[in-house]
């Protein structure tokens, strides 16, 4: 493999690969024929310090696909196991290169992972490739993300490699640079905890509170204040996704990072009709990852990274159990209180009252039975004369909409200001489905990627109101609602 050097800004560290040869193993991706770049997110290059400009093209494309290793790079696939659909797995990339850690000239640190780089020694019976619709879908709906303000990993290039993948069909094959604070997983401390002595755990959670959490290193018990952390993020993370609308779809502990970044975008989607019960990945039979349930697996996974802390939480091990179970079972109120927190926000409400909550349940259940656009019901709150359409004149939703005015007048905050609240809180523009799909087509039948930039665009300023992008808040017509989201990607 051939290292380039040049400047183009890379700048690499490799903490990980320092750990134990246990935690991974050291393997290039594998070239592929002519790697052509297909989106560069020129923005997040700058802000990671790299030369944009020289990256833009071939050169990039050389890159990003892993034609060419950037200078310091040492590329390790990572090993992790997780509980898939709760059932316990061997796990590890098996299509994913780290390359190492870019730091920035604002010293922050991020992985830089290339995603359909090749078999690794952990690609099980994959073929280690991905196809370009899912790149671009991941690329898509973690921009859009990170635009609403959610933790999330980036993405920095799409290139085509120019090689068919086989997915029942061919398809043009891609590979996804991805972003990320780490890509330690619930799954990480889970794969140390199976294979290794008793120095495994305190040596990852030690490189987890330096990386992740380094105010915690001079905590009491450490340990503890890092499963404390790790819930407060989650707890947080998850209850941004509740508000937008947002499905993960596969919700395993091994796609969840212990750094509170959503991670992984699979069969993941933005509900449209408000129904805690969606589902959109196929494989997902019994709704586990329903929209609904997500915080409960959230709590579920933290159960799973607390199992693996237990030995360091106290001496013996009926304490350390105690103290957990504790823990965990503080997640809901947890939850609940950022859950809150943000649903106020959505509905101008600063101060705090006790009917609030049900305030927000009536809200919500008013648009599960009418089936209410989540997204929309809630932007039209936010403007100076509701819609004209029938759904706002019905019964229950004007006594609502009574009893919320009323609410209001209970805040000082100027009507005005409310409203400016209420916009930065609820998003015009959303990655709705069948938006991304046609997006997707465009780009892999017929190889014109405009109709995604333009979505790519539009989702840049999600909570602006411009009027050249309100095509997208258009909901899906009944016939496009039957959406899907098909794993083995
Ligand atoms: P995911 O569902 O994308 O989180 O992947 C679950 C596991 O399957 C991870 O260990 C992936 O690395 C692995 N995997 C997914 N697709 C492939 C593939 N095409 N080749 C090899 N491994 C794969
Ligand atoms: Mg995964």
């Amino acid at each position: 493999m051939k290292q380039i050097k040049n400047d183009f800004g890379w700048h690499f560290d490799n903490t990980y690969s320092r750990l134990p040869e246990l935690y991974y193993a050291r393997q290039t991706p594998v070239p592929v024929r002519t790697p052509r770049m297909a989106v560069f997110n020129e923005a997040l290059a700058l802000s990671l310090g790299l030369n944009a400009r020289a990256l833009a093209d071939d050169q990039g494309a050389a890159f990003f696909s892993g034609n060419v290793i950037p200078e310091g790079a040492e590329p390790i696939a990572q090993a992790y196991a997780g509980h898939q659909f709760g059932h316990f797995t061997m796990l590890g990339d098996g299509r994913a290169i780290l390359l190492g850690e870019q730091v920035t000239p604002t010293a922050e640190r991020f992985d830089i992972q290339l995603k359909g780089s090749g078999p690794t020694p952990f690609s099980r019976r994959g073929d280690g490739r991905a196809a370009l619709a899912p790149m671009l879908r991941e690329y898509i709906i973690s921009e859009a993300m990170h635009a609403l303000g959610i933790p999330t990993t980036r993405s920095l290039a799409v290139v085509t490699t120019g090689e068919p993948v086989f997915r029942g069909i061919a398809q043009p094959g891609a590979i996804l640079t991805r972003v990320a604070a780490s890509h330690i997983r619930v799954g990480t401390f889970e794969y140390v905890a199976t294979h290794s002595d008793r120095e495994g755990i305190p040596l990852l959670a030690d490189y987890t509170l330096r990386r992740h959490y380094p105010k915690l290193v001079v905590a009491d018990n450490p340990y503890l204040a890092l499963l404390h952390a790790v819930m407060e993020r989650q707890a947080s993370l998850l209850a941004m996704w509740q508000q937008v609308g947002f499905i993960h779809g596969v919700m395993n502990t091994d796609n969840m990072a212990i750094s509170g970044e959503t991670i992984d975008y699979g069969p993941c989607a933005f509900m449209d009709v408000y129904d805690p019960a969606t589902v959109f990945s196929s494989i997902d039979r019994s709704g586990r990852y329903a929209y609904g349930n997500q915080p409960n697996i959230a709590q579920w996974n933290l159960a799973q990274f607390a199992r693996t802390l237990l030995p360091l939480l106290h001496q013996d091990i009926k304490e350390a159990v105690t103290i957990a179970e504790q823990a965990i079972e503080s997640f809901p109120a947890t939850f609940q209180r950022h859950w809150l927190f943000g649903m106020r926000a959505r509905l101008g409400l600063i101060t705090e009252e006790d009917g609030d909550l049900n305030l927000i349940e009536t809200l919500l259940s008013w648009m599960q039975q009418h089936e209410a656009d989540y997204t929309n019901t809630f932007r039209a709150l936010t403007l100076n004369k509701l819609p004209d359409e029938p759904l706002f004149h019905e019964a229950a939703f004007t006594d609502w909409h009574t009893r919320w005015q009323l609410r209001l007048d209970h805040e000082s905050t100027p009507k005005e200001s409310t409203q400016l609240l209420m916009r930065a809180r609820n998003p015009a523009i959303i990655p709705r489905n069948h938006r991304v799909e046609e997006a997707l087509e465009a780009a892999v039948e017929r190889s014109d990627f405009t109709v995604m930039e333009r979505l790519l665009t539009a989702l840049k300023t999600p909570y602006d109101d411009s009027p050249s992008h309100r095509d997208y808040q258009t909901p899906p017509a009944p016939s496009e609602r039957a959406y899907q989201t098909f794993c083995g990607t």
